[in-house]
C-alpha cells in the first residue's frame, strides 16, 4: 500500500481552503498553517457589540464555470445568497458574513490556527515549515497563499526568478472603519453606496445585507486607497475621526462603538499571467495570481491543487 502523501498550506484564505478541500478529496493528508486567530484570511467578519460586520471582502462575483459550480452548491446549501446584482453581474453574500463561509469550507480540515510560519526549506524530497514557536512540519509538497510581500519573507534563498515576480506584486493598502449606533441608517437600498468623490470609496449596510440584526446602524466604511496610503502609519482615533465624519451623510443618530483595521495588503494592483507558480513540490498562489478577488482566489486555490495533484 502507497504512504499517503502530506501537503503543507500556508494560508487559511479562500485560495488555501479551496486547495486543501480538493487535494483531501483526492486523498492528500493536508495541513493548513495560518497566524490570523481564525479563517477566512480576508473574508473577514467582526462583532462590534451586539452586530455582525463584514470588514474585509463586502461580496463576491462570479464569472467562471469552475466558481460558478461550487457557489450553486453553497448557495442551495445556503451558505450564501445573491445580495444585489449590478452591471449584470451577482453579488454574493454569506449567511453568517463571509467570514461564516470560510468557516464552512474549513470544517473537517486540519486547520492550524494562531501559527505564524517564518520559514520554509526544502528538505528531503520536499518541503519544511518553521513557525514562531520552532515547530517543524515536513510535507511532500508545499503551497503558499499569503499575500505576495508575506511569502517572500517565507523565501530566503528560493530562487531569483522566483523572488523578483513575487517582488514586483503590489497591493492596495484599505482603511476599514465599522461603525455601529441606535441612529438609522441612510444608506439606500440594497444596502452600499460608492461616494463618487473624497477620502471614503464604499460604505456597506450589514442591517440590510442581512448578516445582523436590525436595531440602529452597523456600516462598514472603506477608505480610499490613496487617503489609506497617506495615513497608514497615523494615530488609528485621527483616522477613524476623519472617516467617520466623511460618513456621516450616511447615518442619523449617534455612533455608540466604532473599530478600525488597517489592511496594509487589500488588493493586488496587477495580477500575474498564471493562476499559481509551480517550483516542483512548491506552489505559490493567492489572489495576486488567480485574480484580485474572492473567485480569483478560489480559482489560484484550485489551479495549486491541481499542480500537486495532477
Ligand atoms: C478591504 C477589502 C475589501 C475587499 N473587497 C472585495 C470584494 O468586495 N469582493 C471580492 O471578491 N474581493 C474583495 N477583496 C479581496 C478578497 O478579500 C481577496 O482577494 C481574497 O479574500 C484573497 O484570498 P487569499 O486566500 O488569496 O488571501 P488571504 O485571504 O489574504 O489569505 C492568506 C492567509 O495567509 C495568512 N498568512 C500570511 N502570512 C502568514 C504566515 N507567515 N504564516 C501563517 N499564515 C500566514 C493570513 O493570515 C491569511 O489568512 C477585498 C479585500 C479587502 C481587504
Amino acid at each position: 500500500m502507497s504512504k499517503q502523501r502530506k501537503c503543507l498550506i500556508v494560508g487559511a484564505g479562500m485560495a488555501g481552503l479551496t486547495a486543501a478541500r480538493v487535494l483531501r478529496e483526492r486523498d492528500w493528508d493536508v495541513t493548513v498553517l495560518d497566524k490570523g486567530r481564525g479563517v477566512g484570511g480576508r473574508m473577514a467578519t467582526r462583532r462590534l457589540g451586539d452586530a455582525r460586520l463584514d470588514h474585509g471582502a463586502q461580496f463576491f462575483t462570479v464569472r467562471e464555470a469552475a466558481f460558478r459550480e461550487v457557489v450553486h452548491e453553497w448557495e442551495q446549501r445556503g451558505w450564501v445568497r445573491v445580495w444585489f446584482e449590478e452591471s449584470g453581474h451577482q453579488r454574493y453574500c454569506a449567511e453568517q458574513g463571509l467570514n461564516g463561509l470560510a468557516k464552512r469550507l474549513a470544517e473537517g480540515l486540519d486547520v492550524r490556527s494562531g501559527t505564524l510560519v517564518t520559514r520554509v526549506e526544502a528538505a528531503g524530497h520536499g518541503w519544511k515549515t518553521v513557525t514562531e514557536a520552532g515547530e517543524e512540519l515536513c510535507g511532500d509538497a508545499l503551497i503558499l497563499t499569503a499575500p505576495a510581500p508575506q511569502t517572500l519573507t517565507l523565501l530566503d534563498g528560493c530562487g531569483a526568478e522566483l523572488h523578483g515576480k513575487l517582488r514586483a506584486i503590489e497591493y492596495d493598502p484599505c482603511f476599514a472603519l465599522l461603525l455601529t449606533g441606535e441612529g438609522a441608517s441612510l444608506v439606500p437600498a440594497p444596502g452600499f453606496v460608492r461616494p463618487p468623490s473624497g477620502i471614503v470609496s464604499w460604505i456597506g449596510d450589514n442591517v440590510q445585507k442581512g448578516i445582523t440584526a436590525g436595531k440602529g446602524f452597523a456600516l462598514t466604511v472603506h477608505a480610499t486607497a490613496e487617503f489609506t496610503r497617506l495615513h497608514f502609519d497615523s494615530e488609528s482615533e485621527a483616522v477613524a475621526e476623519m472617516l467617520e465624519e466623511a460618513a456621516s451623510p450616511w447615518f442619523a443618530g449617534r455612533v455608540s462603538d466604532r473599530q478600525l483595521h488597517r489592511w496594509r495588503y487589500s488588493q493586488p494592483l496587477k495580477v500575474c499571467e498564471k493562476r499559481c507558480l509551480v517550483t516542483g513540490s512548491l506552489v505559490v498562489g493567492g489572489d495576486a495570481w488567480g485574480g484580485p478577488r474572492i473567485e480569483g482566489a478560489f480559482l489560484s486555490g484550485l489551479a495549486a491543487a491541481a499542480a500537486i495533484a495532477g
